[in-house]
């Protein structure tokens, strides 16, 4: 029997005995009583868009009903995700806010609480409507406290999706702590001192907000994610057990005296082996696909810093010449305004001819699918979460280069956790990224790692069976959401 169809009967046999338990009051019995709506509310960047869709795309597959509210700003296309409703929300981020992602989410949250719009948008859907499942709750992206508290107004219950790991999850949380035992502000001296309450991490690998130009913001930003949980009916993590099991148990410690439950779905991009919504907000480049299947397994480096992050026109030269001098294949995403305040990247002259025949450059990739390919040997990463969790999932090793964020952190446990990858640290030289690669992808240390790499992905396959962890922590999420 498919493994979907399986879930959703089972999960139908689940909605059947939480309803009879529930039955609230005052409601009608018939049809609607049998099955349940969620609305899901991501955060309008492409590293947030995915991953809620696809936990939207498992609780369909479950048999929930779902409907997606969104804002105009980077909006998903209803027509890739037939099985969903859209709900648009007219809010806008205002146009003088600085175009860091984190000055855009608190002007977004600040507007949408000004407006009342999402209130609105929720208030018309809980309208009792006899042909449709009841609203059951809403759910957010960790940042959307607008969002909740519009929801809280009304009655609906959030549950809350972390888009990065579990070690993040509870470094955001700990950062009094880390104020309050001087590891923070970070100084010269202590940069490399380990933080002994949240091992691998060091001083280095933290987000310091002291660091911005406004300190403030920086402050704000880390207490959405505490704030949101805090207020939730529970956490939902793109992460798996078996990938960080000592932080998930931290966690449900420290949540589980507020009554509030953690769920470990990941990774998302895999849950549902039927949703198969197109979350990518650019086009794909599926020329590349062509250009791996003329090369030789494990023989190709996949490089890609994601959607947001940015480079330097002196970081790029040396990437290109890096890439270029160090003889391997290469796969390079070269994205629309990689390079900071350059709106059309020209190639260094010279580049093109030394790498003919063995590098190709694109604006952007259907990226699981590359991870997939069976050329694809490494991946030098921003060490963004969904891909991080993206190349664990397909055994690739990688070199990462963080760069702010949560990216810090995921390269210290990708290095010094897992064991499946090196980080690339210092000022980028050209000849220091050729040696960098072919330790990964050649000398036996890189061996170690492409073996590690190996066992990991099958960890990740296997929690994603019909019994693995990931699976059935859906099904405990259903069950949690039907008895809301
Ligand atoms: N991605 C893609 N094509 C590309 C580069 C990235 O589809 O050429 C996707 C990638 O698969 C991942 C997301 O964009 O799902 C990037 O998310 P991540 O958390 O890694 O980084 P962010 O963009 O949020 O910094």
């Amino acid at each position: 029997m498919n493994r979907e169809l399986y879930k959703t009967e089972k999960s139908s046999i689940i909605i059947l005995a939480s309803q009879e338990r529930r039955s609230r009051p005052g409601r009608m019995a018939g049809i609607a009583d049998r099955r349940a709506r969620v609305v899901v509310f991501p955060l309008p960047f492409q590293g947030h868009i995915s991953p809620m869709l696809q936990l939207a795309g498992a609780l369909h597959a479950r048999g929930l009903d779902v409907t997606v509210l969104h804002t105009a700003f980077n909006a998903p296309d209803p027509a890739r995700h037939p099985a969903f409703s859209f709900v648009a929300v007219p809010d806008v981020i205002p146009a003088n806010v600085p175009s860091n992602g984190i000055a855009k989410i608190l002007a977004l949250n600040a507007v949408m609480e000004a407006s009342g719009h999402v209130r609105d948008a929720l208030a018309s859907l809980l309208e009792e409507d006899e042909e449709r499942p009841r609203l059951a709750c809403l759910f957010i992206d960790s940042t959307l406290t607008a969002a909740q508290k519009a929801a809280a107004g009304l009655g609906l219950p959030t549950l809350v999706l972390h888009t990065g790991s579990a070690a993040c999850f509870r470094l955001f949380r700990s950062y009094d702590m880390l104020q309050d035992k001087g590891y923070l502000p970070a100084t010269e001296s202590n940069l490399h001192l380990p933080i002994k309450e949240l091992p691998p991490l060091q001083v280095r690998d933290l987000f310091d907000p002291s660091k911005l130009p406004n300190k403030e913001i920086g402050q704000k930003i880390l207490n959405l994610a505490t704030e949101t949980t805090t207020n939730s009916s529970g956490a939902i993590i793109n992460t798996f057990e078996d990938l960080e099991s000592h932080e998930l148990e931290m966690i449900r410690f420290e949540l589980g005296s507020n009554g509030i439950p953690a769920f470990a779905v990941g990774p998302l991009h895999k849950l549902s082996s039927t949703y198969s919504g197109e979350t990518s907000l650019l086009n794909e480049d599926r020329t590349c696909i062509e250009w791996l299947n003329t090369q030789a397994p494990y023989s190709v480096l996949y490089v890609s810093f994601g959607s947001v992050v940015h480079v330097t026109q002196e970081e790029f030269m040396e990437i290109a010449w890096g890439l270029a001098n160090c003889g391997k294949p290469f796969l390079w995403v070269l994205r629309l305004g990689l390079i900071a305040g350059v709106e059309k990247t020209e190639l260094p002259e010279g580049f093109e001819s030394a790498v003919q025949g063995r590098g190709m450059v694109i604006e952007w990739a259907p990226q699981q699918e590359v991870l997939a390919h069976s050329a694809v040997g490494g991946f030098w990463t921003h060490s963004g979460w969904n891909s991080t969790l993206e190349s664990v999932h397909e055994g690739v090793p990688m070199l990462s280069r963080p760069l702010f964020g949560d990216q810090l952190p995921n390269g210290r446990y990708v290095q010094d956790t897992w064991k499946i990858g090196f980080l690339l640290e210092g000022v980028l030289e050209r000849g220091m990224i050729g040696r960098a690669i072919t330790r990964l992808t050649e000398e036996s240390e890189g061996a170690m790692v492409r073996e590690r790499a190996k066992d990991l992905k099958e960890k990740a396959q296997l929690c994603l069976k019909s019994n693995g962890s990931s699976q059935m922590a859906v099904d405990k999420l259903v069950d949690h959401i039907l008895s809301l």
